[in-house]
């Protein structure tokens, strides 16, 4: 019976997380049978990353017909820099990433990963090279280990061992009585937003790779916690390119390049402290922030 109830529960825990933000789609059209409108290209190479740079030329999209979201989107993060995606609700942030990871094709122009077009290159190898940090992980109904080893078929046990280091939840794993073969989700261990948010991390980085993909990824937490999780994003993505999309600015202030995205158009860039002297849409949307959690605005002076 468990094994009856399992594909669903999965299915159902991965059509929210669809619906919400990022993750694996292609595992959800294997669940629920469906084509995914993305195909390799007939004799498509795979991926090569030698400089982690990633280019949007001049990139039109949008979900249906008549109805633009992004209007020739163009910008560059260098590779190994932190480049945050900032701006109002429904800007288009979010279909930044999902055009990234390939979940859709732009209607004109180009995404290129240190040169290659990467609608011309197997989506194996790009899912591979990007690694996606969700608003909201999935877990599935399994162990521990199976959660973090999902990140790449081939993972041995060393790696996951590496990557729960990295993302600092070795320690808890450890006190486990049954370490990585303990069963979490509804059924198991349930773990803590920020644990769970820890499987994420470790799940992404058994993938090793060498772009970085943070959806709003503490957006659920309580600040502590966020904080937490901050600086273990900070440490593993410190030597990627990444690409963070962010609601809250405190949360990306130190990032190299702050890109102001605004009804699908880039309407500002620089680093947060050009951006507050710009006075702009970024400037209005710190201080905005600011006066909510009831601290003063920061200054120019
Ligand atoms: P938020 O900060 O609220 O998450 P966002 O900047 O990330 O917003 P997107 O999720 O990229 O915005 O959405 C941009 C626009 O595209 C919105 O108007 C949204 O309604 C629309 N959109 C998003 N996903 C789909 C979809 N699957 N089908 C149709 N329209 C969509």
């Amino acid at each position: 019976l468990l094994q009856l109830f399992r594909p669903l529960d999965m299915l159902g825990m991965v059509y929210r997380t669809v619906r919400q933000g990022l993750i694996d789609m292609a595992e959800m059209f294997r669940l629920i049978d469906t084509e995914p409108e993305v195909r390799d290209a007939p004799g498509a190479p795979g991926l090569v990353v030698r400089q982690p740079t990633v280019v949007f030329d001049q990139v039109v999209f949008g979900y249906e017909d008549g109805r633009t979201i992004l209007h020739g989107l163009s910008f560059e993060v260098p590779a190994g820099s932190h480049v945050a995606i900032v701006g109002p609700s429904g800007a288009g942030k979010s279909t930044i990433g999902r055009l990234l990871f390939r979940f859709y094709d732009p209607w004109s122009g180009r995404i290129l990963i240190d040169g290659q077009d990467i609608t011309q290159v197997t989506q194996a190898s790009l899912r591979r090279a990007v690694g996606i940090v969700p608003q909201d992980s999935v877990l599935f109904n399994d162990t521990i280990g199976y959660n973090i080893a999902y990140g790449r078929d081939d993972a041995d046990v060393k790696r996951v061992i590496q990557a729960a280091r990295a993302a600092a939840i070795l320690p808890l794993i450890e006190r486990l009585p049954e370490g990585f073969d303990t069963e979490v989700g509804e059924r198991g261990l349930k773990l803590s937003g920020g644990e769970k948010q820890r499987v994420a991390i470790a799940r992404t980085l058994v993938k090793d790779p060498p772009i970085l993909l943070l959806d709003e990824a503490t957006s659920a937490l309580d600040s502590r916690t966020e904080q937490e999780i901050l600086a273990t994003l900070r440490r593993v993505s410190k030597d990627r390119t990444t690409l963070a999309i962010a609601h809250r600015l405190s949360t990306i202030a130190d990032a190299d390049r702050i890109l102001v995205l605004d009804h699908g158009r880039l309407t500002e860039s620089g680093t947060h402290r050009e951006l507050l002297a710009a006075r702009g849409l970024y400037a209005e949307m710190w201080a905005r922030q600011q006066a909510e959690k009831g601290t003063p605005t920061e200054t120019m002076n």
